[in-house]
């Protein structure tokens, strides 16, 4: 087992829901301890190169103005096999397709507001978290 870190961002739909304690209760309860954690609201500067990678796809436009209809929270989170690990309990990114007792197909309302933001690989984790936290931020 390799100790991880993977960036998760709990996104607008599950602020305005009061959701994040439910949420963050799937992952400490999934062995994903919370060693960094902060409430902003993203800029669209922000959320556009966040989302740089799918600037082409036709949802682009539509996700950025989701990411920044309201409060998101901003976490890193620490575990075995953080990324992967993390990636299952969220389930699939369409929650019609996510599999019961994932954090989608239990809470999101569509696939844009999809409730959570996982890192998709170990090298992506180490970037997205760079992205948002200093190292000071982070405490193990
Ligand atoms: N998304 C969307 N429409 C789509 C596909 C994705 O609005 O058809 C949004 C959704 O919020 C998703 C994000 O874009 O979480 C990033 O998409 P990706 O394919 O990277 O999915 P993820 O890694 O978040 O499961």
């Amino acid at each position: 087992m390799a100790l991880e870190r993977t960036l998760s961002i709990l996104k607008p739909d599950a602020t305005r829901r009061d959701l994040t304690g439910k949420i963050n209760a799937r992952f400490e309860e999934a062995g994903l301890r919370i060693v960094g954690q902060k409430r902003v609201w993203l800029s669209k500067a922000q959320a556009e190169k966040f989302y740089e990678v799918h600037k082409a796809r036709p949802f682009f436009n539509d996700l950025v103005g989701f990411m920044i209809s309201g409060p998101v929270v901003l976490q890193v989170l620490e575990g075995d096999n953080a990324v992967a690990r993390n990636r299952e309990i969220m389930g699939a990114t369409d929650p019609s397709k996510a599999e019961p007792g994932t954090i989608r197909r239990d809470f999101a309302e569509s696939i844009e507001a999809n409730s959570v933001h996982g890192s998709d690989s170990l090298e992506n984790a180490a970037i997205e978290i760079g992205y948002f936290f200093a190292g000071t931020e982070i405490v193990a």
